[in-house]
Order: structure tokens, then C-alpha cells, then sequence
């Protein structure tokens, strides 16, 4: 299997050497040269199979040999363990015709667990067969970071750099980063805020000589095993409520678009998904777009559902892909455009994006209520992300066609938010309740760039 970058102008790459990349040379995303497709019964097959069996299924196809099927399996196992429920992604019903999909039962209470441990475990055996080191670094507003830091503690020949805006994430997020004990963790408070940290990352993957000395491999959402991870639990879900046999739809809370996009891989192998259903809060570029307004940024303003608080969604870049019929040309033009200020979306483009994507947009206050509401009706306590995706689910539900939402986090990760709304406190799992009494371990750094290259340079060296 081949990956080309959405620009065009990369070489094809093999699906491990995709994996070290992340981002492409010429700037763009590595998408699979062509979407291998399952057959209606081999999806119907995957009725009743465990999580890990379908994500070996599922998985295979995008892998070629970078990985053996022995080590892939066991790659899938270990990741899956240290999740909470057997069921790894279970689905609970909530309203007629109308499910949600639990993604928070891993590590740090967050979808992008899923995703990340299997990562991490891939990295392992890659390493290993490398004789090499890497450093994994990336910015976080809260949710990335600490996923990243749950995978890679302790995996051999890895150091992981988390950069976050001091002060300005959830005590949670925060201490999940800190607590590790483990000293190829380090998680760095830096003296600014998001964009800052964001901004650093970019900086030092954009000295060419610093990134390759380093060897420092990203960890945000454009890395493509991240994407290709979640199509599992499209595939486990629509399953498990009649799927191939029956159509269905999702909505999913939106930040960068790397989890609606796995989707539409899912859509593409085969899956019948009627709509993907794109859910924002009020940094809503995304549901502008999609609703013929054109692709122009805002001022991103903060918001209870912080993981969603975005202006460029980075992997929207691959549905723009596939929209204009697989021209990196065309893409190339367009980002180039859009990096200015924003672009109108072509037509025929647009129509083809509304024919796979819906969109809805929820205030503050409406996501308040509709936690409110879900406790009241059915005891299920949503986060606000997950809140979001409920509310536009609803909107776009229709009789016939079963809609699953994505529940994209824990409550108890945004307990302020929901105990708010719902006058109920959301709790730790046992696991890890003691959370706040653990020592905590981090480094204050100041927003500079030089400091941060020396301190990374400091560890690789020791
Ligand atoms: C990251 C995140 C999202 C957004 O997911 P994308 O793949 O960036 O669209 C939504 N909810 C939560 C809780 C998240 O952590």
C-alpha cells in the first residue's frame, strides 16, 4: 500500500515510512493511493467479533507488509488491554433510533487513547528494528498531550515532548501529563497560550537540521495512522446495529477533522454511512463552510468544549482532497489561497462534500441544556464535545435511519462544565482516582525557542 500527499508533490511512501513522516515535504497530508474495499460479506462477517479481531480486519489492508500480521495482532492487543470496558468502544441507546458510541473508556478518557496506544506500540517494534531513537514531541490543549504521554511512557528508544500553555488547561488534563513517572516523559508548561505552543512545534519541525538531527516524529492528528486507527470503531458500531444490512449515520464533534475523516475511509471501504455529520461549537468555520459560506477563518473564541476550539481544522485539507477528484494541483492552489485568508469552495466540489457531510453548529447555552437534558432522560452524563455530536445528532436524525453519535470524551475530564449543567459531579474511574495526590513532575519553560531546541538537545545528549 502507497501513500501520496494531498499536494501532490512528495514522493510515495510505504506505510511505515508514512508513519515517521507526518507531514509531507510539499506540505500536504499522506492519504492511501487508493481505499481498499471490504466486501458486504466480509463486513458482515465482522458481526459479533471483538474489537481487536475487527481492527485486525480492518487494519490489514492500509499496512502492506510494513508490519506482519503476527505483529500487528500483537500490537493491537497490547493497546487494547488498558482499556476499561471489554467492549473497548460500547454503544449505549439513548434516545429512539438514536445510539452513542462511549470512545472515553481508555487511558486518559479520551478518543484519541484509541488511536494513540496502538501507535505507540507500532513505533515500538519499529524502533526496535531501527536500532533508533526518536523524539516525539507535540502541542496540546489538553486531550492530545496526555494521550500521547499515556502511549509512549516507558516504550524503549522514545522521549515524548509535550509543550502546553501554562495554566490555561483542565487540572485533570494537566495531571495526567505530570504524573508519569517514567523519565522519557517530559511535559512542558510553556509561558503563552495554545498558539504559542503550536507555533513552537512548527518552528522546530520546520529547522530542517534541528528535525533531522533530533529525529522528531509528530504526534497531532495529520499523521495518517492516527486517521487510519479510527476507522475501527466506525466499522465495530455499525456492526453491531445491523450494518451491511442496514444504512446508518453519524455525528461526530469536530476539531481538525481526523475522526469524521476516518469515516469517510469507512464510508469509502464500503460501510453504508448515509451521513457524517459534522458537529461544531461556536468556532463553526467548519459548518460555514459546509453550508456554501466559503472557507474562511474566525477569531477562534474559547469555549467548554476546549478540544474543539479551532479555526484551521488541518485534516479538512483530505476531504478538500477527495472533493476535487484527487488533484494535488488543485489542493496545493487552494492551501496556498486559504493560507492568505480563506477560498471559496468550487461547486461541483461542494456538492460533493455536502453529499458525504452534514453540518450542524451548537451555542454554549444549547450545549448546556442538552447535557442537562440526557441526564434527566436516560442517567448517561455527557461531556460537552460529546454534548455537541448528541445535539446536531438529533437534529439530523431521520425515521428510518439509525444515528450513532460520538461520545468523544469523559464527563468527569470537563467535571466544572458538567456538573454546571447538570448539577450532577461526574467521577474518576477507580483507576485513577487518586490522580490529584500524585507527585507531579514538569517543567516550566519560557516561550522561546532556542531554550526548548537546547532542552530537547539536552536529553537526546545525556
Ligand atoms: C480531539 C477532540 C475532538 C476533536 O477531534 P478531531 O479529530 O480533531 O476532529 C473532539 N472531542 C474531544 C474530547 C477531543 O479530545
Amino acid at each position: 500500500m502507497e501513500y501520496v500527499s494531498t499536494r501532490g508533490g512528495a514522493p510515495e511512501l510505504d506505510f511505515r515510512a508514512t508513519m515517521f513522516a507526518g507531514l509531507a515535504p510539499d506540505g500536504g497530508l499522506y492519504v492511501p493511493k487508493t481505499i481498499p474495499r471490504l466486501k458486504q460479506k466480509t463486513i458482515a462477517a465482522l458481526a459479533g467479533q471483538s474489537f481487536e479481531d475487527i481492527a485486525l480486519r480492518v487494519i490489514t489492508p492500509f499496512i502492506g507488509d510494513s508490519f506482519s500480521e503476527e505483529t500487528l495482532r500483537r500490537c493491537i492487543q497490547d493497546a487494547y488491554d488498558k482499556f476499561d470496558h471489554p467492549a473497548r468502544a460500547p454503544l449505549v441507546q439513548i434516545g429512539q433510533n438514536h445510539w452513542l458510541l462511549e470512545l472515553f473508556h481508555g487511558p486518559t478518557l479520551a478518543f484519541k487513547d484509541f488511536a494513540m496506544q496502538l501507535i505507540a506500540q507500532l513505533f515500538r517494534v519499529a524502533l526496535r528494528d531501527r536500532q533508533q531513537q526518536i523524539m516525539v514531541i507535540g502541542a496540546t490543549s489538553g486531550d492530545t498531550g496526555s494521550a500521547a504521554i499515556e502511549a509512549f511512557r516507558g516504550i524503549e528508544n522514545t522521549e515524548v515532548f509535550v509543550l502546553f500553555p501554562h495554566g490555561r488547561i483542565s487540572d485533570i488534563q494537566r495531571l495526567q501529563m505530570t504524573t508519569p513517572s517514567e523519565k522519557n516523559v517530559h511535559a512542558l508548561a510553556v509561558d503563552g497560550d495554545f498558539d504559542d505552543c503550536q507555533a513552537l512545534v512548527k518552528a522546530m519541525f520546520n529547522d530542517r537540521k534541528f528535525r533531522n538531527e533530533m529525529r522528531l516524529v509528530a504526534m497531532n492528528s495529520i499523521n495518517w495512522a492516527r486517521i487510519l486507527v479510527q476507522i475501527v470503531y466506525y466499522f465495530s458500531s455499525a456492526v453491531r446495529i445491523g450494518a451491511p444490512h442496514r444504512t446508518l449515520s453519524y455525528a461526530v464533534p469536530t476539531g481538525n477533522f481526523g475522526d469524521i475523516f476516518a469515516g469517510f475511509i469507512a464510508k469509502s471501504m464500503g460501510l453504508p454511512i448515509k451521513k457524517l455529520v459534522v458537529a461544531t461549537n461556536q468556532n463553526d468555520i467548519l459548518h460555514r463552510c459546509l453550508t456554501g459560506q466559503g472557507y474562511f477563518r474566525g477569531e477562534t473564541r474559547p469555549s467548554i468544549s476546549p478540544s474543539m476550539d479551532i479555526q484551521v481544522a488541518s485534516n479538512f485539507e483530505r476531504a478538500l482532497y477527495y472533493a476535487y477528484g484527487c488533484s494535488g494541483s488543485a489542493i496545493a492552489e487552494l492551501m496556498d489561497l486559504f493560507s492568505q485568508r480563506g477560498v471559496e469552495i468550487d461547486e461541483t466540489a461542494l456538492d460533493s462534500l455536502v453529499g458525504v457531510y452534514g453540518s450542524g453548529r451548537v451555542s454554549e447555552d444549547e450545549t448546556r441544556a442538552t447535557i442537562s437534558k440526557y441526564q434527566r432522560k436516560t442517567g448517561e452524563l455527557l461531556c460537552p464535545h460529546s454534548a455537541i455530536g448528541v445535539r446536531v445528532g438529533e437534529q439530523w436524525q431521520e425515521r428510518s435511519v439509525p444515528m450513532i453519535s460520538l461520545a468523544t470524551a469523559h464527563p468527569a475530564k470537563f467535571v466544572e462544565a458538567v456538573e454546571d449543567s447538570s448539577g450532577q459531579c461526574p467521577t474518576l474511574p477507580s483507576r485513577i482516582a487518586d490522580l490529584h495526590t500524585r507527585t507531579e513532575r514538569v517543567c516550566r519553560v519560557k516561550n522561546d525557542l532556542t531554550e526548548i531546541q537546547n532542552y530537547i538537545r539536552s536529553i537526546r545528549d545525556k
